[in-house]
């Protein structure tokens, strides 16, 4: 088995996701590199990498949904 946990994380957070002090902010992850859950910085501070994939398709979900009940007759009182 390979030593595969040797090498912190050093995931970033996505500029959204930065909140005041920038400087704790913008810590790297702290964590083994292929770590499960959240990211978290050596102060404790944890967040999540949302896959821009994720994010497309969810963007897509959403806009069909209104589409969608855009041109439902259901909604009608
Ligand atoms: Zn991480």
């Amino acid at each position: 088995m390979k030593a595969k946990f040797e090498e912190p994380c050093g995931r970033r957070r996505p500029r959204w996701q930065e909140t005041p002090p920038l400087v704790a902010s913008r810590l790297p992850c702290d964590l083994p590199a292929g770590h499960d859950g959240p990211h978290e910085d050596a102060i404790g501070q944890q967040w999540i990498d949302l896959p821009p994939e994720l994010l497309h398709e969810v963007t897509t979900l959403c806009v069909i949904d209104r589409v969608r009940r855009a041109f439902s007759e259901e909604e009608r009182p």
